[in-house]
């Protein structure tokens, strides 16, 4: 009984897939393990919730504690993360340009008193200079978000990228190591299964009605109640995107379906290549802004997270390579442009890749152009009228990470209950 009359079984979760997970699924090929959406780790500035998470897949023994080391590969360079952190490992001539942009910048922003331009590409020119905007983060941005970055808001990026002390960067210029941000220094992996261990474990220890491969095709409103496909349940929490609303639930008002249907996202190609290689340098995921270097803006160090992710002897890397929202996924040529350009960035031997394996995901990224808090605000402000409570990264269209959803869920759960006990 979990209160107000109601027993856990009396909760059904519909999941369109075979396996719970979703974005946080793992697929093992022949001993090689991958996170399907990316390299995922385990992270929390809730200790407690990470706490939670870790003992839903075995507890502190189950998890692999790891150094976060990431850096960014510039020609045959690696240069340091975050690269206004980095610039003493460029080349002179580069190191230069980004310098003398970024303290331009800097004293344009100081003299000027100027307010953060609202678009994102202007922002980068604004707070890190020409330099750094054309030798770093106009590429790599580019490749992330498949837009002219003018299109994307520099309001997402708030908060998420402190300003380094122009100290701190001057040092770095001449060779004087500084540390950006150092916030997830430390992260956790599950030892064995990827990072689905632990959304394994979360769903194994639940009692209630679970219905995998059970798509949901139909929400409508009837009186207080609600019918999914057509059985009647008295409250409903979807983490459905908001973009496939619009399909699902009967009679919504057209201005609400147009701004669910418009809220601009990106999917992913997550390609594995299993490499006859013992072992990498100890990098946790690096980053490659150029072109030359292939389509995947990120590389996971996968066989870096736990010893298990690997056969013995071997290892592997996971490429990243988004792509626009509703645009087709690219074809094979995809593998080889993948695998060409890291061995141009001199990452790997087109001999040791042994085999490779891809899984595509439509909606990875939530794209933060200038509409979406106002197309947001009207779905969102909908949905709670109806009284249907949206969760989840793309059932909030928000920029969260697992352990996100597992506070905001244990939150409204909280919510939830107290609701039942007063009987309101
Ligand atoms: C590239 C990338 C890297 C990331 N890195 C990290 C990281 O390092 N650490 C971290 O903690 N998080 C990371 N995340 C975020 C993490 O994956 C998400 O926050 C989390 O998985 C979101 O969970 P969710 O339940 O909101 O949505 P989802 O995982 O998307 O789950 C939605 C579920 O709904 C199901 N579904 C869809 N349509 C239907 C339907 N019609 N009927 C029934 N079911 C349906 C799907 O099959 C899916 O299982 C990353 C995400 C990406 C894309």
């Amino acid at each position: 009984m979990i209160d107000g009359g109601h027993s856990a079984a009396d909760i059904t979760i519909f999941e369109a897939e075979s396996v719970p997970g979703g974005l946080c699924r793992s697929k093992t090929v022949d001993g090689f393990t991958y996170d399907v959406s990316g390299g995922h780790i385990l992270y929390s500035k809730d200790k407690p919730a990470m706490q939670w998470m870790k003992d839903r897949a075995g507890g502190d023994a189950a998890f692999v504690e790891k150094d976060r080391h990431t850096r960014i590969r510039f020609g045959q360079r690696w240069v340091n993360y975050p690269f206004e952190n980095g610039l003493g490992d460029l080349p002179p001539e580069a190191n230069f340009d980004c310098l003398s942009g970024y303290v331009r910048a800097w004293h344009e922003r100081s003299k000027s008193q100027s307010t953060a331009p609202a678009e994102f590409g202007k922002w980068v020119r604004w707070r890190f200079g020409d330099g750094i905007a054309e030798h770093f983060m106009d590429p790599y941005n580019k490749k992330v978000w498949k837009r002219e970055l003018d299109f994307l808001t520099s309001d997402w990026v708030a908060g998420r990228v402190p300003d380094a002390p122009v100290d701190d960067v001057l040092r770095s210029a001449v060779g004087i190591r500084t540390e950006g941000y150092t916030h997830q220094s430390k992260f956790y992996y599950p030892k064995n299964g990827g990072f689905q261990a632990i959304t394994d474990g979360i769903a194994a220890g639940l009692s209630v009605d679970m219905r995998l491969g059970t798509p949901v095709g139909e929400i409508q409103k009837k009186g207080t109640t609600w019918n999914i496909n057509g059985e009647s349940f008295d409250f409903v929490v979807s983490t459905l995107s908001l973009t496939y609303m619009p399909d699902l639930v009967a009679e919504m008002p057209r201005e609400v379906a147009e701004a669910c249907r418009k809220l601009e996202y990106n999917g992913i190609v997550c390609v594995m290549l299993a490499l006859d290689r013992a072992q990498h340098p100890d990098l946790s995921w690096i980053y490659l802004p150029h072109a030359s270097q292939g389509p995947a803006n990120r590389i996971t160090y996968m066989s870096n997270y736990s010893p298990n992710m690997a056969p013995t002897g071997k290892s592997s890397f996971l490429c990243e390579v988004t792509v626009a929202g509703g645009k087709p996924f690219p074809g094979r040529a995809l593998e080889k442009e993948l695998i060409d350009g890291l061995a141009n960035a001199g990452l790997i031997r087109r001999d040791e890749v042994l085999f490779d394996d891809r899984e595509q995901i439509g909606q990875a990224y939530v794209v933060f152009d200038h509409a979406y808090a106002d197309r947001r605000k009207i779905a969102l402000d909908w949905f709670e009228a109806q009284g249907l409570v949206q969760l989840g990264r793309f059932g909030r269209f928000e920029y969260d990470n697992s352990d996100q959803c597992v506070i905001k869920s244990r939150e409204l759960a909280q919510r939830l209950l107290k609701k039942s006990r007063v009987g309101a």
